[in-house]
């Protein structure tokens, strides 16, 4: 119990199904990820026993404060038509972590979030929170608590009220209310406004009252609903950078829904794309942004997006070439070799259709100092500058992609350039089921 104190362990008893042990769940950091023991393991036992488990692939389902597991939810539309807004949806989010759901308008995110905090009923499938479903429980006893795009604060109420409301509700003493919502203002940087209302406040400070207001009720679990999407570029940027520190500083677990993957980048320990109610991917930021799973992921995440090319593997002499597909009748198109590190990995398909991905700051003007390079010769149709680089959109005459270069590199619209493409970069894609096929 000493080690206990010293490590400023946070114990969660629970129970894991199957088991007839009851175990111990250990926090040593809002980061780290759980460890479990039985009451008899010692401290260093506990972490090998973790560690081992981990390594078997035990621990995300073991110890993931919120597990969903096949979850499922359609809605009946107007004309009685079925939306399955959620499809058998898995994903297990750890204790203290920073979880993103991102994708495109109506891909399903609200929804997942609405089914966790229990506003709609779940079709099939189970959501478990420290390792007890809570299917059944109602949305008051699920100990979360969820901040709305919309931040829906009471306009007659000052802030203080606003921020005290839910703790009157739960008859807290006034001696209570009035530390928590100390707390919960000093930590958002509201001590001053508390006897403001609500209309003399900027988006940014109105979106900080909605989160004192969660804050306060120190749930198990936060959720966040697209909560800057009313703010302009500017509080956007710097309520992201607040939400992060205030992670940072309560370490709970927060899931966070967006359609902004900059937001996801930027905020998420791990992000999960969603399509169609379907998650196409779950994965730490750079690794969705470096190795994504299909051609939509590759699309979504980064900006501008990556680039497609349509066409051919083909092997000549002992090299491996992408042959660009081009339109009957057009000029042929570009062919660039294949990496020596990726040629091995695409032996089995040459001669397959593909789709080759590059992102645009892996393509280079010829005057740089690109490595790895192939050259492909474009049309320049646009150049945006954007300060400290510049985005050309260029045609190769069956295709439109972009390309950031340096600020000074001196393109011109309506003229040929001549670009290289790091192939030690490239994706290259099944073009039938879209998933990726080989990448560095
Ligand atoms: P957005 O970013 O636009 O909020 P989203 O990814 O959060 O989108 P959801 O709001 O979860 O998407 O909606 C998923 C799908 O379910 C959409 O097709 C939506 O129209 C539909 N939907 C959501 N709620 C209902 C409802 N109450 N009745 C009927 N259809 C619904």
């Amino acid at each position: 119990m000493k080690t206990e104190t010293r490590l400023k362990l946070k114990r969660h008893e629970c129970r894991v199904p199957g088991q007839a042990t009851n175990f111990t769940l250990f926090a040593l950091s809002p980061r780290l990820r759980l460890v479990l023991c039985t009451q008899s393991h010692s401290i260093k036992e506990t972490v090998r026993f973790g560690a081992r488990h981990a390594a078997v692939g035990v621990e995300k389902s073991v110890m993931a404060q919120v597990v969903i597991e096949n979850l499922d939810k359609t809605f009946k539309g107007r004309k009685g038509e079925s939306i399955r807004a959620v499809n058998n949806l898995s994903l297990s989010v750890e204790s203290g972590e920073f979880f993103v759901l991102v994708g495109p308008s109506g891909c399903g995110k609200s929804t997942t979030l609405r089914l966790i905090a229990g506003l709609e009923e779940i079709d099939q499938g189970t959501i478990s929170i420290e390792g007890k479903v809570i299917n059944d429980v109602s949305p008051k006893d699920r100990d979360i608590a969820m901040v709305f795009q919309n931040h829906a604060l009471y306009p007659h109420m000052t802030v203080f009220e606003n921020i005290a409301f839910g703790l009157k509700l739960r008859k807290c003493s006034r001696a209570e209310i009035e530390q928590r919502v100390g707390e919960a203002a000093e930590i958002l940087g509201l001590k001053d406004c508390l006897d403001r209302k609500p209309e003399a406040l900027s988006g940014g400070q109105r979106q900080r009252v909605a989160v004192g207001r969660a804050i306060v009720r120190k749930p198990k679990v936060f959720l966040f609903d697209e909560p800057l999407s009313n703010l302009d570029a500017r509080m956007r940027a710097q309520m992201r950078q607040e939400i992060s520190k205030l992670h940072a500083r309560l370490g709970s677990t927060m899931i966070y829904v967006t359609h902004d993957q900059v937001e996801a980048m930027s905020m998420g320990d791990r992000i999960a794309v969603m399509k169609e109610g379907v998650v196409q991917q779950a994965a730490a930021p750079m690794e969705v942004y470096r190795h994504p799973a299909n051609m939509f992921v590759a699309g979504f995440i980064g900006s501008p997006p990556m680039n497609f090319f349509r066409g051919t593997l083909i092997r000549d002499g002992d090299g491996m070439y992408f042959q660009e597909g081009t339109a009957p009748g057009a000029v042929n198109g570009f062919r660039l070799r294949v990496g020596n590190d990726m040629a091995p990995r695409l032996a089995g398909h040459a001669g397959e259709d593909v789709v080759f991905g590059i992102r645009p700051e892996n393509i280079a003007d010829k005057s740089s100092d690109a490595v790895n390079g192939g050259t492909v010769e474009a049309m320049i149709e646009a150049v945006e500058p954007m300060g400290p680089e510049t985005y050309l959109y260029a045609n190769t005459g069956a295709h439109s992609f972009v390309a950031r270069l340096s600020a000074d590199c001196g393109v011109e619209g309506g003229r040929k350039v001549t670009l290289v493409f790091d192939m030690s970069k490239a994706h290259f894609f099944d073009p039938a089921t879209e998933k990726i096929m080989v990448d560095n």
